[in-house]
C-alpha cells in the first residue's frame, strides 16, 4: 500500500520536488478491527528536505484499504494515500508577496484567511475574504448601508473600477452563503476569490508603493549622475513628468528643475532638439508642443503620464 515517490510539494520552489526523507516513523502497520471487519492502515510521519532548495518540512501520510482509485469502468486501479505537509502551504493560487504595504488591520485578516485556506477550512476562508472587503471599505471611509452598497460606493468613488466592484459582489455572496446557510464553497471558487482579493489589495495598497520605492532607488542610483546620453535625458524627462498631471503646461526648465545642472549646456541644446524631433515625428507620446514663440518652442503640454517600467527599463 505504501507509495514512496519521495516527491512532495515544496513551498519555497512552489512545485513538486524530489525530497530527501531524513526521518520516518510509521505507526498502525498492522491491523485494527471495526466490528468483524479487519482494515489494514498505515500512517507515517516524516521530516523531509527539498533536494533543490533545502527547505525543511514535516509530512504526514495516511492510507488504508478503503482508499481505492477506480477507473471509468468502476475497476479498481490501486490505492491512494493522503499527504499533509506542515507548515501548511498553498499548492495552487498565489499569495501577495509585498504584504507589509497593506494596512495592518487588513493584513491580519488576509493572513488569517490564507491560514484557513491552507488548512482547508473553506467556510472560514469565505468568511475571511468577506471580512477583508469590509475592512477595505472601513479603511477607505466608505460608510454606506451594508456591504452591498459599500462596494457600489467604492466603485462610484473611483477607488476601484465598476468591473472590480462586480467581482467583489461575487466575493461577498460566497461569504454570505458560508455564514448564513453554512454552504461550503469549493477550493476552486476560493482560489478565484483569492485572485480577486489579491488584485484589489495590490491595486489599492501595493502597486503605487512598489513603484515609489523603485523610483526613489532610481533617483539615487541613476539620476544623481551627470547625464551624458540622450537615453538618460529622456529617462530623466519621463521621471519628471510623473510629478505632473495630464494637460499641465510646463517649460523644459521647470520640468528639469535643479537637474538641469547635471547636463552640459551643449548637451542640453542637442538633447532638446532631439526631443523636439521625437515629438514632431510622433515618437514621444508624453509631451506635445504648447506654445511657439518666434518659431521657438516655449512650453509643452503633458499628454500622457509614463508608467514605471518605461522609466526603469
Ligand atoms: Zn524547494
Amino acid at each position: 500500500m505504501k507509495i514512496d515517490k519521495n516527491k512532495y510539494y515544496c513551498r519555497n520552489c512552489q512545485g513538486l520536488r524530489k525530497h530527501e526523507v531524513l526521518f520516518t516513523k510509521s505507526i498502525g502497520k498492522n491491523y485494527t478491527y471495526e466490528g468483524d471487519e479487519e482494515i489494514s492502515w498505515n500512517e507515517e510521519y516524516k521530516i523531509i528536505e527539498c533536494l533543490g532548495c533545502e527547505t525543511m518540512a514535516f509530512c504526514k501520510e495516511y492510507g488504508d484499504e478503503t482508499m481505492v482509485n477506480y477507473d471509468n469502468y468502476g475497476e479498481e486501479i490501486g490505492f491512494y494515500i493522503s499527504v499533509e505537509i506542515y507548515p501548511t502551504l498553498l499548492e495552487e493560487g498565489s499569495e501577495i508577496k509585498d504584504i507589509h504595504y497593506i494596512p495592518n488591520e487588513i493584513q491580519t485578516i488576509y493572513q488569517e484567511t490564507l491560514l484557513a485556506l491552507k488548512a482547508k477550512a473553506f467556510i472560514l476562508t469565505a468568511v475571511g475574504f468577506r471580512s477583508i472587503i469590509e475592512a477595505v471599505c472601513n479603511r477607505e471611509r466608505i460608510l454606506g448601508k451594508g456591504l452591498f452598497e459599500n462596494i457600489n460606493l467604492l466603485g462610484n468613488s473611483g477607488i476601484i473600477t465598476m468591473k472590480e466592484a462586480d467581482r467583489l459582489h461575487a466575493v461577498t455572496f460566497l461569504g454570505n452563503d458560508a455564514i448564513h446557510d453554512i454552504t461550503k464553497p469549493t477550493f476552486q471558487q476560493l482560489l478565484a476569490v483569492l485572485e480577486i482579493t489579491n488584485h484589489l489589495l495590490s491595486s489599492l495598497y501595493i502597486n503605487d508603493n512598489v513603484l515609489n520605492e523603485k523610483l526613489s532607488a532610481l533617483t539615487k542610483d541613476k539620476l544623481s549622475a551627470i547625464i551624458k546620453t540622450e537615453d538618460d535625458f529622456i529617462r530623466l524627462i519621463l521621471f519628471k513628468i510623473r510629478n505632473y498631471s495630464i494637460n499641465d503646461i510646463i517649460t523644459i526648465e521647470k520640468l528639469l528643475g535643479k537637474d538641469i545642472r547635471r547636463i552640459s549646456k551643449t548637451d542640453v541644446r542637442n538633447f532638446i532638439m532631439a526631443l523636439h524631433k521625437k515629438i514632431k515625428d510622433n515618437n514621444f507620446e508624453f509631451l506635445n508642443f504648447d506654445e511657439l514663440l518666434d518659431k521657438q518652442i516655449k512650453s509643452y503640454k503633458i499628454v500622457k503620464i509614463p508608467y514605471s517600467n518605461i522609466i526603469t527599463n
